[in-house]
């Protein structure tokens, strides 16, 4: 596997505070790499490092396999969005653009042709308005924009959808998803939900140090877990249903979940309960509407993690 982003034994220390101590990761090339951790676990700190915005107390990053020279000019493979992009707000976003893409040194037709291919990409060829009249999701969406002008191998961006509605969260999930393949994507976040979405290796962060670094796929498989969902077509099937699977030796709990009128079954063993339990609803007469294994999510992986240290 090729790794387009290294770090090792990296730390950030203010004063006697150490905010980033010894994280040594490998970003696989166009990944979507999602760096997840709770409020001050060191997330920005990080990825401040590896765009170059801030100097490292020890360790080393590569880029491509190049060394990171801090305070050396601007690294244009590197694309950085804020987590609340501020621009000139009497900018319009087709201003701002061109006025990033002359800081690159770009000029021209073929900055002009970049320029209308991003704003459609973001979804803001027609928007004449002036930046300080943009919704927070459009600024966002145009922070994304203005950061792919340098035509950068890898898209940093800080807590993406932090200060977005619920709208503004989709509109840029779907762009950050639209980017997936093209390059390399690596994004903070604390939103467990959305990096479970879009990213597929992530690193967990808390007080600083790596918990885990991992697959999704590989995380999920590590912490699966013995229990099984089941539903019925109405309460009473499923309060019968419920006082069955109690008497079970192989049984361990099993819980009513009335929001979703279904039981969360846990079981000694997983693969004879996906036998056993169909078999004794059939011999009760419960038709199941649903059952199937549940699956681990990234929250109750996070609070294993964090609990367990
Ligand atoms: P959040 O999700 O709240 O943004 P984070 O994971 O991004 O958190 P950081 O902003 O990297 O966390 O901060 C990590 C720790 O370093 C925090 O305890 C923070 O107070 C501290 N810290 C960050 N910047 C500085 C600084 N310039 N001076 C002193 N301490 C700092």
């Amino acid at each position: 596997m090729s790794y387009i982003l290294e770090t090792g034994q990296l730390c950030k220390k203010f004063g006697a505070f150490t905010a980033v101590n010894n994280i040594t990761v490998k970003v696989p090339a166009l990944s979507v790499y999602g760096i997840l951790g709770a409020n001050g676990a060191g997330k920005t700190t990080t990825l401040k490092m590896l765009c170059g915005l801030s100097r490292p107390t020890s360790g080393s990053i590569r880029i491509d396999g190049e060394e990171l020279q801090f305070g050396k000019t601007h690294d244009s493979r590197l694309g950085f969005v804020p987590d609340v992009p501020q621009y000139y707000k009497w900018m319009k976003p087709r201003e701002l653009m061109l006025f990033v893409g002359n800081l690159h040194h770009k000029q021209g037709p073929s900055l002009t042709s970049r320029i209308d291919e991003l704003l459609h990409k973001v979804g803001l060829e027609g928007c004449n308005q002036k930046i300080g009249s943009l919704s927070r999701g459009m600024k966002q969406r145009l922070g994304i924009a203005q950061a792919l002008i340098s035509e950068p191998t890898i898209l940093v961006l800080d807590e993406p959808t932090s200060a977005l509605d619920p709208i503004g969260r989709s509109e840029v999930m779907d762009l950050i998803r639209s980017l997936a393949g093209e390059l390399t994507v690596l994004l903070s976040s604390h939103n467990l939900h959305d990096v479970e979405e879009i990213c597929d290796r992530i690193l967990m962060m808390d007080q600083g140090r790596v918990i885990a670094d991992d697959s999704l796929l590989s995380i999920k498989s590590q912490f699966a877990l013995n229990t099984l969902e089941l539903q019925t077509e109405d309460m009473y099937l499923l309060q019968s249903a419920a006082s069955l699977l109690s008497g079970h030796s192989e049984v361990l709990e099993v819980e009513i979940l009335e929001d979703k009128q279904s039981l969360s079954i846990s079981v000694v063993n997983l693969r004879a309960a996906q036998i056993y339990i169909p078999s004794m609803m059939s011999s009760a007469g419960i038709p199941l509407s649903l059952f199937k294994v549940t699956e681990p999510t990234l929250e109750q992986f996070f609070l294993k993690m964090v609990t367990a240290r």
